[in-house]
């Protein structure tokens, strides 16, 4: 019978449930996503601010256990939501929709847009 060795530790698609412990485990805690978007003509954009839940000297959420309450547009991550393309290069979780597009950032928007917004970048 053949083994197999894993030095890392070994995660099949069927564990990867949204919300199990091994989904979550993805999660580098970069915090880039928990900042405020925009979706503009079917294309998401990225803002400069952060969710108020955010604690930006530690990069961590300050409700995640309770923040589906807290913040109710705080979107769980699953296989759907990813595919809408709201999550930056290099997120563990776009492996999930590797073809999802790339967001922009807000400064990408045209100026008329960024003025009705009163957007800085
Ligand atoms: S961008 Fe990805 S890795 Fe970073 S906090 Fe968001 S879900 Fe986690
Ligand atoms: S509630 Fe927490 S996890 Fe959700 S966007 Fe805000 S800081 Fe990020």
């Amino acid at each position: 019978m053949r083994s197999k060795r894993f030095w890392r530790p070994y995660v099949t698609r069927a564990h990867l449930r949204p919300g199990s412990p091994e989904w979550e485990e993805l999660c580098q805690r970069c915090a880039r996503c928990c900042y405020e978007k925009l979706e503009y003509c079917g294309e998401i954009f990225y803002t400069a601010s952060p969710c108020p839940h955010l604690d930006e000297s530690t990069q961590r959420c300050r409700v995640y256990s309770n923040r589906t309450v807290e913040q109710p547009d705080c979107a769980a991550l699953t296989p759907e939501i990813i595919a809408m393309g709201v999550l930056p290069q290099g997120c563990p979780y776009r492996r999930f929709a590797p073809d999802s597009p790339l967001p922009k950032i807000s400064s990408e928007l045209p100026d008329e847009i960024r003025r009705q917004l009163n957007l800085d970048l």
